[in-house]
């Protein structure tokens, strides 16, 4: 790859997630830094892990029938991904079950090698079921080319949907906007006598130059998928929450690394709303100014 082929990749990798509008390629590379640097696995709540990297979210939900992989981070984060399974006493070769929160390929870049090591089944919603399987080629705003390995989902899931894998019960929860097949899971954990209401959540942040409205729409229907998504997140119980990026949830702030567990330390329901709540005002602020211009139009 040339410098600028490197380049241009760099910066399509720092777009595709929306966190940071960045502008040099310095800060493109400290981004993808976090992306790919290695982060201690830990413990979540109950049986719920984490076991990504620095930035980028994914979950383990262990049990003694097999375990619940969400999402892998990208194309060579399998090794990252193993090694944090296997510090936690886990096996990769265990899981049974692989589900994403959206077809963004820092999610999703590691699926089909972690699919062909375990054998385990893809399930996701309706939304990204074409996107996962042709490797983001149809990606409404960053496909034309592959940009992750295509995998095949064996199951399609719909909202509502119970997931059950040994003691684990999982509601799935469709969140379309970031992507059109978006979602977060729920559950419920008790502990020490109290009960958690748990969310892994995608949270509903638009990429830089993704567009609401018109003709110019990123795909039909996305300003109503991000509407219904805010609503349906507002009204969740919440006590702990996780997100696709750490810096979403705050896990830099909230854990430190060989931090003793305790359920109470991702507990924070209001940061969970605050979080939504700031992501919808971006959104509403974008498309009231794309109205504005196709009215002066
Ligand atoms: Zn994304």
């Amino acid at each position: 790859m040339t410098a600028t082929a490197l380049f241009q990749r760099s910066t399509l990798l720092a777009l595709v997630c929306g966190l940071l509008l960045v502008s040099s390629s310095a800060a493109v590379r400290a981004q993808e830094e976090g992306w790919s640097r290695l982060f201690p696995g830990h413990r979540v709540i109950g049986n719920l892990y984490a076991v990504g990297t620095y930035d980028l979210g994914v979950f383990l939900l262990a049990s003694d029938a097999g375990h619940i992989l969400i999402n892998t981070g990208l194309e060579d984060s399998t090794p990252l991904i193993r090694r944090n399974i296997e510090s936690l006493g886990f096996r990769l070769e265990d899981v049974k079950i692989l589900l994403t929160m959206q077809a963004h390929w820092d999610h999703t870049g590691a699926l089909a090698q972690i699919k062909a090591l375990t054998g385990a089944e893809l399930w996701a919603t309706a939304g990204d079921v074409r996107v996962l399987e042709d490797g983001g080629l149809s990606d409404p705003q960053f496909g034309g080319h592959e940009l992750f390995t295509p995998v095949r989902v064996d199951k399609v899931l719909r909202d509502g949907d119970l997931i059950e894998l040994g003691g684990t019960r999982l509601t799935v929860h469709e969140h379309p906007g970031h992507t059109e097949g978006s979602s977060s899971y729920s559950m419920r954990v008790r502990e020490d006598g109290r009960d958690y209401n748990v969310v892994i959540a995608n949270m509903g942040t638009i990429n830089p130059g993704k567009k609401l409205v018109g003709d110019a729409a990123t795909y039909p229907g996305v300003a109503d998928d991000f509407a219904k998504t805010f609503r349906s997140q507002k009204a969740m119980d919440v006590d702990v929450w996780v997100a696709a990026h750490g810096g979403q949830y705050g896990l830099h702030d909230k854990y430190q690394p060989g931090q003793a567990y305790s359920p109470e330390t991702f507990v924070d329901p209001e940061g969970f709303q605050a979080a939504v709540e700031r992501l919808e005002r971006l959104f509403q602020r974008q498309l009231l100014s794309e109205l504005s211009q196709i009215v002066e139009q």
